[in-house]
């Protein structure tokens, strides 16, 4: 398998092992995607064709970016990164024309992922497209995918948190036409997100990952990050009165720094 080329940077990295608690729903991505862009003959032998299209939905934060990320780059394949409002430009066809770009960049460089993040944005349902651009953004897309020739070779995921207001007509057979829910992480799962979070961090023995999983309920991932930050924010707010910073701060100074329980509940 070739190494991933240029742009796979976004991706460079990102493992299964850093996002926590979806397990079964990395296994189904794994199998939709990893395994016919690494074995494609093991679909050719069964004569059945890999999806072309995924679409990832769930609340804002809880990993679906993350998600796609490692499979690009555990699949050693390019990530392509499109924001869906970003893309919707002001001239007169210059958002098809970036996505025609897009998806040829993708095939010369396969295998390939192309994430378009709020796809929601560029592909409402035909009922709620108010502008032109829109229907002529969707259209192009279609054409774009229903193009692709190599299946399983250039596989695009498309994100929302609305799934009930995407186009149908993207959702039909042979175009986004595998979904994965990614929902609100439970108590094991925040418990996992944590400590992916406090890898490396010098938290005190004292801090019970456990208990602050049990008690941030409708935390998503994005916030559990938020929050382990804060807390390594909170202690060096406590050690920096300490410190003197016009000089080199010793070892064993810096060793004395930690992150506490107490920086978690000011957090
Ligand atoms: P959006 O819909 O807003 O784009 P998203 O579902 O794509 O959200 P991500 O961008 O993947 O969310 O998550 C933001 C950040 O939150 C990630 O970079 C990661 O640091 C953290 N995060 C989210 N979910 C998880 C998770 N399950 N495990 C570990 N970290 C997570």
């Amino acid at each position: 398998q070739k190494p991933a080329r240029g742009y796979a940077n976004a991706a460079k990295g990102i493992k299964y092992e850093d996002i926590g608690g979806l397990g079964s729903e990395i296994q189904r991505v794994r199998e939709m995607i990893e395994l016919p862009l690494k074995n494609n003959e093991l679909f050719k032998r069964l004569n059945i064709e890999p999806p072309k299209g995924v679409i990832m939905h769930g609340p804002s934060g809880t990993g679906k970016t993350l998600i796609a990320k490692a499979v690009a780059n555990e699949s050693r394949a390019n990530f392509l990164y499109i924001a869906g409002p970003e893309i919707m430009g002001k001239y007169y066809g210059e958002s098809e024309e970036r996505i025609r770009k897009i998806f040829e960049e993708a095939s010369e460089n396969a295998p390939s992922i192309i994430f378009i993040d709020e796809i929601d944005s560029i592909a409402p349902k035909r009922e709620n497209v108010t502008g032109e651009v829109e229907r002529r953004v969707v259209s192009q897309l279609l054409t774009m995918m229903d193009g692709l020739e190599e299946r399983g070779q250039v596989v695009v995921i498309g994100a929302t948190n609305r799934v009930d207001s995407l186009d149908p007509a993207l959702r039909r057979p042979g175009r986004f036409d595998r979904e994965v829910e990614i929902g609100v992480p439970d108590t094991d799962a925040r418990h996992e997100i944590l400590q992916i979070h406090t890898r490396g961090m010098p938290i005190t023995e004292e801090v019970q990952l456990d208990y602050l999983a049990k008690n941030t309920q409708g935390f998503v991932g994005a916030d559990l990050k938020a929050l382990v930050q804060e807390a390594a924010m909170c202690s060096l707010q406590r050690f920096l009165p300490h410190l003197n910073l016009d000089e080199e701060i010793p070892q064993e100074t810096l060793e004395e720094i930690v992150v506490t329980t107490e920086d978690f509940e000011n957090a």
